[in-house]
């Protein structure tokens, strides 16, 4: 079983300080320990703790037109089987695009569209073995999952304790390579977040319209 480093990770501490202000990562550079690549999910799974699970009251990814045509067409799934709507307050929608700027835009007044829990986990995830929907069909939240962006468009993490990989890493660029991605794929990522949200936005006004 891996150890979860509580006080001494750095990664922690970085981000116990996001609750407070969201600044951007700034790391350490231990070089990757290559043995810790992979199996903080695969361990986070095993324990429960996996970020595809929720509890009550937990929601789970953020999705846009465009997520959710990725999926119906990967799932073969209607949309009512995996999409679940969350009417929030108009201060509670305020605060979630204050603290996820990248989502703004993805909500129908004040609905957010989701993925659908079932028995305390998304309706995709196989216990023990992971996500069923191949990569390219993923949410754009769950691909940048646990990596975030902040107003400034600056890197940051979510806040997630649990999060076994956060916890477990020494620096970022083992916090990278556990999740095979880099600065420059979260980019693109964020890109096509931002490009989605505004085309969701857009159908919005248009149907209203
Ligand atoms: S991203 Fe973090 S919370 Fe999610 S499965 Fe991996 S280690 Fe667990
Ligand atoms: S779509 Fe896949 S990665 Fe996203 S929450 Fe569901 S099981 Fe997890």
């Amino acid at each position: 079983m891996l150890p979860v480093v509580h006080d001494r990770s750095p990664l922690v501490r970085l981000r116990r300080r996001l609750l407070v202000e969201p600044p951007a990562v700034t790391l350490p550079t231990a070089p990757p320990r290559e043995d810790l690549l992979g199996a903080a999910c695969a361990e986070c799974a095993r324990q429960g703790t996996c970020c595809c699970e929720v509890a009550e009251g937990e929601k789970l990814a953020t999705l846009s037109f465009r997520d959710v045509r990725r999926i119906e067409e990967a799932s073969g799934l209607a949309e009512h089987r995996f999409v679940e709507r969350e009417e929030l307050d108009p201060l509670e929608r305020l605060a979630y695009e204050t603290f996820r700027p990248l989502y703004r835009g993805l909500f129908v007044g004040n609905v957010r569209l989701g993925l659908k829990p079932r028995r305390g986990a998304c309706v995709f995830l196989e216990r023990g073995r992971g996500c069923r929907l191949p990569p390219e069909a993923k949410p754009l939240a769950c691909r940048l999952y646990p990596f975030d962006y902040n107003l400034a468009g600056e890197l940051t993490l979510v806040d997630a304790p649990h999060c076994l990989a956060i916890n477990e890493a020494c620096s970022e660029r083992e916090l990278l390579r556990m999740f095979g991605t880099s600065r420059r794929q979260l980019r693109a990522l964020r890109k096509q977040t931002l490009e989605e949200a505004a085309e969701h936005a857009r159908l919005l006004r248009h149907h209203a319209g």
